[in-house]
């Protein structure tokens, strides 16, 4: 049976007037960069993505960049409406929005459902308090848990996005706040680790010496720690690092931090490492099945995995079986 093709129409609604002050974020530079489009302009969006997306496919609209029910009620609806239209005609199967758990009351939920909501994600961040108040969240777990039991109280799907490396944040509380995510029940998760952009208060605090931003090397660590709990789970993982992007390079806007254009691949091969150890391989030849879409992250990015085997005297080939799931093996010794 085929997989239905899913797609998101994306529109980037940076928030308007954010009140918070989180120390990674640059609003000055985000609200310069990026205009915010009418409600108007918003249907010419959704139109020309529509024209390029097959008609079979399951197609979202997503509001994201910021706290979509942050801003100011009125504004949101009309984005709401003009996106609602599209899903009343038959034209996509739902709409998805960002937001900041503060930013989730009923009556807000009771908007987001007349008017054609999904998912609702939450940028979680972490669930330490300390992490959360040194972050400048503007808020404490407590919010981020009554969120979370709102959102599951209805029928949305419920993403809580974590970050990691932020101020006073260490490997164990990362792993707590997966361990709460799974807790609060969450559909899906994004896995981001904390960059130094400029002008940002983390900066400063990265120049005074304040702050240790995450080697790449420990941010690829650490998500491989975060993804396992998140796997076993059944959590759906959207996102897992950032990419370097224009906005994002070391000229413009990157000070420091672990981004890599592979980092995904990196976290899965070392996952893999992992899995690959537990295994009791025997010397000589095997050859080690995993699922298609694992091959490659089982030979380890640029062939680590395999290579390492091979110094320690395996001789392993890495075959895909179809019937193989995500981190399955099947070994055969020769
Ligand atoms: S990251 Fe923080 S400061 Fe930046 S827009 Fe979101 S809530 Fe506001």
């Amino acid at each position: 049976m085929s997989k239905k093709k899913h797609c998101n129409i994306p529109i980037f609604i940076p928030e308007l007037a954010c009140p918070h002050q989180c120390v990674f974020c640059n609003q000055e530079k985000i609200s310069n960069t990026f205009s915010v489009p009418t409600p108007n302009e918003i249907g010419v969006i959704i139109d020309s993505y529509l024209e390029t997306i097959p008609k079979s496919a399951e197609i979202n609209i997503a509001f994201f960049g910021g706290s979509f029910t942050g801003i100011p009620q009125q504004k949101m609806i009309s984005y709401l409406k003009v996106a609602y239209k599209y899903v009343v005609e038959g034209k996509v199967q739902g709409i998805r929005i960002s937001t900041k758990p503060d930013y989730i009351t009923n009556p807000i939920l009771d908007i987001l459902e007349k008017y054609g909501v999904i998912a609702i994600e939450l940028g979680a961040q972490s669930t330490n308090d300390k992490v959360l108040v040194k972050s400048g969240r503007g808020h404490k777990f407590d919010a981020i848990e009554k969120a979370a039991n709102l959102i599951n109280n209805r029928n949305f799907e419920l993403g809580l996005q974590m970050m990691l490396g932020l101020p006073y944040d260490n490997l164990e509380l990362s792993i707590q706040t997966a361990k709460d995510i799974v807790r609060l029940k969450a559909d899906t998760t994004r896995i981001y680790p904390t960059v130094v952009v400029k002008g940002t208060v983390l900066e400063k605090m990265y120049k005074k010496g304040d702050y240790n931003v995450l080697s790449l090397e420990e941010a690829v660590s650490w998500s491989k720690e975060i993804l396992k709990i998140f796997n076993e789970a059944n959590i759906k993982v959207l996102r897992v690092g950032l990419h370097p992007s224009e906005e994002l390079e070391p000229e413009k806007s990157l000070v420091a931090g672990p981004i890599h254009p592979s980092f995904k691949e990196m976290v899965l091969s070392e996952l893999w490492n992992d899995v690959l150890n537990e295994k009791q391989l025997e010397k000589g030849k095997s050859i080690i099945h995993v699922a298609q879409n694992q091959l490659n992250y089982a030979i380890g990015y640029k062939g680590r995995n395999r290579n390492l085997l091979q110094t320690k005297g395996y001789d392993v080939k890495f075959v895909a079986d179809k019937n193989l799931k995500d981190f399955e093996l099947n070994v055969c010794h020769n």
